[in-house]
């Protein structure tokens, strides 16, 4: 039975709930008055429910879709400006016990190399992303309590954090790591963890099992009640995604808002970001086992559909989308995308030799990070390298609670700029400086509190006379 309150993992993502919710996206997706009504309500920029967004989702009639492309795009602006946050993954190591279908680090995959970095390789990566100008990594490992175990998680991320290379530092360390215990996740909180990221990969407890066959990945329950256990342990951040193309996108969909439901009101904070990862070509992987890919036109109207159900949760796409993909993707909801990544263990500070290939899957946006950050900022977007909030105590339900008043803006767009003039100082491109410098200059209106505007002239002024780690 459907329970947004219960910890069980079938009630809160109740089966029969996604098929009855698509059961009445499907009739109901050419109701005008329905989908006005529904309209109407995501305009108080409060969200929807799973339902209501899995209607949208399915609406067919163009100029109903019109309206919600350009509400997403409106709630974006109001919520998140036009920052777009920057970071890059670190994978640590590729072991794995499981035997997920999709992904290349399965267990039963033999050409793959498998690399674990040891504590100078994590020293040698980290200086170069540092010197490429990051601030905030995802750390990603598989699962293998003899390789990598808790231990080894928490030793480099102890490492990373100790890195300080010329103006270099990583300010904010996310982790991507397999589901775990209540006492695990209470660590990694110790630790100074920002986001605790699991996806999810489907919804779907059939799909789920089919495609885990071995490992304890295998377990739906264990899995799907994770974040709970990571908010028990203290994380209040954690970040939800699912790979669309293992099962049926508006499975998933309407799976991953139960889920962003559950936690707001379970635990009283909804999912800090989700994720919207598209399968992609990975070693060992037959395309052809999985024909639920979906088209780019859908693959936007999911991210739109997001924003407006879920207006405050932060949106990230990597480099598994191309560059056009997403530019589209930005405007309708996207505030972090990673850049220049690597998806092999190393390679960050030597390009990995072919022969070793250790990638989790091919990227599509093979560019510099200084390329990105110009592209974003020809386009208009502010590259942010901010990590201020976790810094300043400000997650879960403080940080909520500011996004939702919209007062978050006062913060993120001062740190936004700062941020991006250290970038432009110690790392950018001559012309990507001259660019930068006349966007920040520009962007200097955006602030119309008085006091603020002159405490970030200063320190604009600061951070080009060498000062570092200014923040609100
Ligand atoms: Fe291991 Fe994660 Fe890949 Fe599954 S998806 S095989 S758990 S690394
Ligand atoms: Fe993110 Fe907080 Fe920085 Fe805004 S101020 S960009 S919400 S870390």
């Amino acid at each position: 039975m459907y329970n947004v309150m219960s910890p069980k993992a079938e009630e809160f993502i109740s089966h029969e709930e996604i098929l009855e919710s698509l059961a009445y996206a499907e009739k109901n997706k050419n109701n005008r008055e329905l989908i006005d009504g529904i309209l109407a309500k995501a305009r108080e920029r409060k969200g929807l429910s799973h339902r209501e967004a899995a209607v949208l989702l399915d609406c067919e009639l163009e100029d109903k879709n019109q309206e919600i492309y350009a509400l997403a795009e409106q709630i974006k602006k109001d919520f998140y400006g036009n920052r777009i946050v920057m970071f890059a993954p670190l994978y640590l190591s590729n072991y794995c016990i499981n035997g997920c279908e999709y992904c290349p680090y399965h267990l039963k995959n033999k050409h793959i190399a498998r690399k674990k970095l040891t504590q100078e390789e994590i020293v040698k990566e980290v200086t170069a992303l540092q010197d490429m100008g990051h601030k905030r990594l995802a750390l990603e490992a598989g699962e293998d309590p003899v390789n990598n175990p808790i231990e080894y998680i928490l030793e480099s991320i102890k490492t990373i954090y100790g890195i300080k290379h010329k103006n270099g530092a990583i300010r904010r360390v996310n982790v991507n790591i397999a589901a775990t215990t209540v006492e695990n996740y209470r660590k990694l909180k110790e630790a100074g963890i920002g986001t605790y990221i699991l996806f999810q990969e489907t919804y779907n407890k059939e799909s789920y099992e089919k495609l885990h066959p071995t490992g304890p990945k295998h377990d739906y329950a264990y899995h799907t009640e994770a974040m709970d256990r990571a908010m028990d342990g203290g994380i209040d951040d954690v970040g939800l995604g699912v790979l669309y193309g293992l099962n049926n996108y508006r499975y998933d969909f309407t799976g991953i808002l139960m889920h962003a439901e559950h936690l707001e009101a379970y635990k009283g904070v909804g999912p800090h970001t989700i994720s919207v990862p598209r399968l992609r070509r990975a070693d060992d992987i037959d395309p052809d086992v999985f024909d639920n890919g979906i088209t780019d036109e859908t693959f936007e109207k999911i991210v739109a559909c997001i924003r407006i159900a879920v207006p405050y949760t932060g949106m990230i796409v990597s480099t598994r989308e191309s560059q056009s993909c997403r530019e589209k993707v930005l405007h309708l909801g996207i505030s972090q995308i990673s850049g220049a990544s690597r998806t092999s263990v190393g390679g960050y500070a030597e390009p990995e030799p072919e022969e070793e290939n250790s990638a989790q899957f091919d990227v599509s946006d093979n560019r510099t990070l200084d390329e990105v950050v110009q592209w974003l900022m020809k386009m208009g977007y502010v590259p942010s390298f901010c990590t201020a909030c976790y810094r300043e105590g400000r997650t879960g339900d403080r940080f909520m609670s500011l996004l939702k008043s919209g007062q978050i803006v006062n913060c993120c767009h001062p740190n936004a700029l700062m941020t991006l003039k250290e970038y432009l100082e110690d790392y950018a491109a001559e012309e990507t400086r001259e660019i930068g410098d006349k966007l920040i200059a520009k962007e200097m209106d955006v602030i119309t509190n008085p006091k603020v505007k002159e405490r970030v002239k200063e320190y604009l002024a600061n951070i080009h006379n060498g000062e570092r780690d200014f923040r609100f």
